[in-house]
């Protein structure tokens, strides 16, 4: 099967050439293993730090070896009690085609309860960090106005239905073209939203909230952020989930200017992260995967088929490209 290898380490936006598609032996799975083949392949933005050699919360991809990622296949052999051929399993060995996983690090999914790539974003990872991030580190309440960046993405798209969903006064969401501002409002049901690429974001955010916010959910960083914080409320409760303006600066980006208005707003920003929270899991699914059924809430992804196309929709992510979830179908 072949697999993608990362190099070289990039510096600033990642070069085809940091990467190869290497075809790589696929061992017999041993004893508490399995054999999958991966149908379902997740790109995400927190990729792009492990491309790095930076110590952060999860270990540097090795150079010349196969990266990872959140993957759903189906389980060809198995050498494990409990998991069975023809059974799917949700695993963190993507950015491959076949992958020999410890049956510990496998999930059983269910494709007839959802279908498999759901278990990737809107009922996965992302949908948990949405989940997590707004409720428990922004502490959404009932009445509140909440402001979300990157909302036309896996987790934007899904704070702001969340938030709609349990009784926000008013959502409001920023993305960089008129095509997902028109989906977010039209779609999805935000009460505003505009296109940070076309004007100032505090300008607009100050339009789009001429009350101020009480939450913001921030996915990018930067100007936003600063925005942000330039209309927040009093009590008002900033949820850092990503900074994706930045990730591919090779200089540190100037921070927020007005941070002394927190003081005023006895304001509060906290970082998270997703896999803190793993106990909200089953109040998450039991929670959003009815409005999911239910349409209620809504979701799109955005599918790239190939293997050899693994490595152009991660970038693709980071360019924008998506709209909702981004999955690599094999
Ligand atoms: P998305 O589906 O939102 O895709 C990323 C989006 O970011 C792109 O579609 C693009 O949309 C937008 N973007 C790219 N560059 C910029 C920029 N310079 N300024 C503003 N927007 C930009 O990805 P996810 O939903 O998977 O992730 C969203 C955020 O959440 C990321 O920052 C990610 O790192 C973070 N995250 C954090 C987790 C945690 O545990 N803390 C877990 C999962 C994700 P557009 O067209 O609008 O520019």
């Amino acid at each position: 099967g072949r697999e993608w290898h990362l190099l070289s380490r990039p510096v600033g936006w990642p070069k085809p050439e940091d990467f190869a598609l290497v075809e790589a032996e696929v061992p017999a799975p041993g004893e508490g293993q399995v054999l999958v083949r991966n149908e379902y392949l997740s790109v995400d933005p927190y990729m792009r730090g492990r491309m790095s050699a930076a110590k952060s919360y999860v270990a540097p991809y090795e150079l010349g070896k196969a990266m990872q990622g959140g993957a759903v296949g189906e389980v060809v052999a198995s050498n494990a009690e409990g998991i069975a051929a023809g059974d799917h399993v949700l695993h963190f060995l993507g950015w491959r085609e076949y992958a020999v996983v410890d049956a510990k690090n496998a999930v059983k999914v269910d494709p007839e309860a959802a279908p498999l790539p759901a278990y990737l974003g809107v009922l996965g990872m992302t949908g948990l960090t949405a989940y997590a991030g707004l409720l428990r580190t922004a502490a959404f309440k009932e009445g509140d106005c909440v402001f979300v960046s990157g909302a036309a993405g896996a987790v934007g798209s899904q704070v702001g239905q969340i938030a709609k969903l349990r009784g926000a006064s008013r959502v409001i969401g920023s993305a960089g073209s008129d095509e997902k501002v028109k989906l977010l409002v039209e779609e999805y049901g935000f009460d505003a939203a505009f296109n940070y690429r076309t004007g100032p974001v505090s300008e607009q955010l100050r339009a789009a909230a001429p009350d101020g916010i009480d939450v913001y959910f921030d996915n990018v960083g930067g100007d936003h952020l600063e925005a942000a914080i330039g209309s927040l409320n009093r009590d008002g409760r900033i949820a850092v989930c990503g900074m994706i303006s930045v990730y591919n600066n090779t200089e540190p980006a100037p921070g927020p200017r007005n941070l002394a208005r927190l003081i005023q707003t006895r304001g509060r920003i906290e970082g998270f992260l997703v896999g803190d929270h793993y106990d909200l899991q089953p109040q998450f699914v039991q929670e959003v995967g009815p409005w999911v059924r239910s349409g209620e809430l809504k979701y799109r992804e955005t599918v790239v088929e190939g293997i050899e196309n693994n490595l152009e929709a991660f970038l693709g992510v980071l360019r924008g490209d998506n709209t909702g979830k981004m999955i690599v179908k094999l």
